[in-house]
């Protein structure tokens, strides 16, 4: 999961951010670290390792801000981060396709038998998402519902 992805580092945490800033305060914490760490005002008296440190801070921070500072790549980055996030917090024990669930009319909700004889439950509102993460009604497992197409 982790390969030459966008989502390999914690760019909001590298600009000393968090997700929910804005375009506005995103960029003034970039100015700020990018104007602290460039290489070109730095004081001729900091020692040469904590230079190359400084160096190597740099670069992330302007990676970081070419992937926050542009739209398109920020909310791919964010829709990659989310995935992650829901990843770590319910462990996936399984992919499904919704054409797999069961429709159940009196629930108006898709169903599918979890191994441990629970159930995993799609609202008819969760189908239309693209994918949805949900847990089983009864142990801590989750499965991830694809939808082909529509
Ligand atoms: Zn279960």
């Amino acid at each position: 999961m982790m390969d030459e992805n966008i989502c390999q580092k914690d760019w909001y945490a590298i600009l000393d951010a968090n997700p929910s800033e804005n375009f506005q305060e995103l960029k003034q914490k970039y100015q700020k670290l990018a104007l602290l760490y460039h290489p070109d005002k730095q004081s001729p008296d900091v020692p040469p390792g904590e230079v190359e440190q400084r160096v190597q801070r740099f670069i992330e921070v302007d990676q970081a801000w070419k992937i926050l500072g542009n739209e398109e790549t920020k909310r791919e980055y964010d829709l990659q981060r989310r995935a992650t996030e829901l990843q770590q917090r319910w462990p996936v024990d399984a992919q499904v396709f919704l054409e797999d669930m069961n429709w159940v009319d009196g629930e108006q909700a898709y169903m599918y038998e979890c191994r441990c004889g629970g159930e995993y439950i799609l609202s008819k509102e969760d189908a239309e998402e693209h994918v949805s993460i949900i847990c089983c009604d009864t142990c801590s497992l989750s499965i991830e519902v694809n939808k082909c197409s529509f």
